[in-house]
C-alpha cells in the first residue's frame, strides 16, 4: 500500500517562501500574461493564475489581443513587454490561433523574462545544470520528489513522455541528480516495449495525456510513482496511470487531481521572483 504524495502541502510551503522573497524584493513583481483571441481553454488557467498571483502579492496584467493578430504583431507586442522595465515575467497563453507558431513566438521573449523556462537560452542552461528559470511542470515534479525525500542517485528512473515542457527537461534535471534515466514515448509504445521499461522503474514518471495508459500491475513493488497526466473521462479527471492498481504496488504515489497540478502555477510564480532577481 502506497503513501499518497499530495501537491497542496508542498505548494503551500513554497508559497510561503515566495511571499518572503517578494518582501525582500521591495516591489510587487509584475507578470504580463498575453492571450490571443477568445480562448475559453485559457480562461480557466488565467483565472487560477490571477488568483494565486494576487494572493502572493504579484501584479497580474492580462493583455487580450484579437484573434486575427499576426505572428509579426504578436512579436512586436512581446518586444514592447521586453522593453518595459516594470514587467518582470511574460507568459503566452495556449492555445494560440493557427496563424501563430508557439515555438517561434516564445523565442521572442527576453530570456530573463521567460518565466515558463521555454526559451532555448533557458533550456540550454538546464543542460548545463545551471538553470534559474526551469519549465514549470518539470520543476514541479522535482519539488515533489524532493519533498518526499526520494533518493535519485543511481536509481532506475523511467519517464514516459518526451515533450518539451515535461519529459525532456525532466530527464535532464534527473540526470543532473545522477539518476539512471530512460525516456519512453510513442516510439517505445509502438515497438511494444513500454511495459518492459515501466516494469523496471524504481521511480516512474508519466506525462503522456492518455487516460490510464499504464496499467497499475506494471508498477514495480515499492516504486515511487508520479502521474503528471490530466485527462477528463466523463465527469472524472484521471491520470495516465491506472491509480488503484498502481497504489497497491507503489511505496509513494501522487493523486490525480491534486498531485503535480497544484504545484505547477506555484512554480510559475517562483520563476517570476527568480526573473525579478535576475533583472536587478
Ligand atoms: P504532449 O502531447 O506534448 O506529449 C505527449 C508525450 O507522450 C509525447 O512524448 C508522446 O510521444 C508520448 N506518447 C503519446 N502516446 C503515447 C503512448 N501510447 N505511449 C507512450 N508514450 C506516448 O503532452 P504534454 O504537454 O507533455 O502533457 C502530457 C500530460 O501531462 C497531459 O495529460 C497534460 O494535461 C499533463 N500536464 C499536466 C500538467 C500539470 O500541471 N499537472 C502540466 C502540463 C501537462
Amino acid at each position: 500500500m502506497a503513501r499518497l504524495l499530495e501537491g497542496k502541502p508542498v505548494a503551500e510551503k513554497i508559497r510561503q517562501d515566495i511571499v518572503k522573497e517578494i518582501e525582500t524584493l521591495g516591489k510587487k513583481p509584475v507578470l504580463a500574461s498575453v492571450m490571443v483571441g477568445d480562448n475559453s481553454g485559457a480562461e480557466a488557467y488565467v483565472k487560477s493564475q490571477k488568483k494565486i498571483a494576487e494572493a502572493l502579492g504579484v501584479e497580474y496584467q492580462l493583455h487580450k489581443l484579437s484573434s486575427g493578430t499576426t505572428e509579426h504583431a504578436l512579436a512586436e507586442f512581446i518586444e514592447k513587454l521586453n522593453k518595459d522595465k516594470s514587467v518582470n515575467g511574460i507568459i503566452i497563453q495556449m492555445p494560440l490561433p493557427q496563424q501563430i507558431d508557439y515555438k517561434l513566438i516564445s523565442q521572442h521573449i527576453q530570456p530573463d523574462k521567460d518565466i515558463e523556462g521555454m526559451h532555448p537560452a533557458n533550456i540550454g542552461k538546464v543542460v548545463f545544470g545551471k538553470a534559474k528559470l526551469i519549465p514549470c511542470t518539470a520543476a514541479a515534479v522535482m519539488e515533489l520528489l524532493n519533498a518526499a525525500e526520494v533518493e535519485l542517485k543511481g536509481k532506475e528512473v523511467v519517464v514516459v513522455g518526451h515533450s518539451e515542457i515535461v519529459g525532456k527537461p525532466l530527464a535532464l534535471l534527473l540526470l543532473d541528480k545522477l539518476a539512471t534515466v530512460t525516456v519512453c514515448h510513442i516510439g517505445t509504445f509502438e515497438a511494444k516495449k513500454l511495459e518492459e521499461h515501466v516494469r523496471k522503474a524504481e521511480i516512474l514518471i508519466v506525462a503522456v495525456g492518455k487516460a490510464e495508459l499504464i496499467p497499475g500491475d506494471w508498477v514495480k513493488d515499492g516504486a515511487v510513482v508520479i502521474d503528471v497526466g490530466i485527462n477528463r473521462v466523463g465527469d472524472r479527471v484521471v491520470g495516465d496511470i491506472e491509480h488503484e492498481g498502481a497504489f497497491r504496488h507503489a511505496s509513494i504515489i501522487t493523486p490525480v487531481p491534486g498531485g503535480v497540478g497544484p504545484l505547477t502555477v506555484v512554480m510559475l510564480m517562483r520563476n517570476l521572483v527568480e526573473a525579478a532577481k535576475l533583472q536587478k
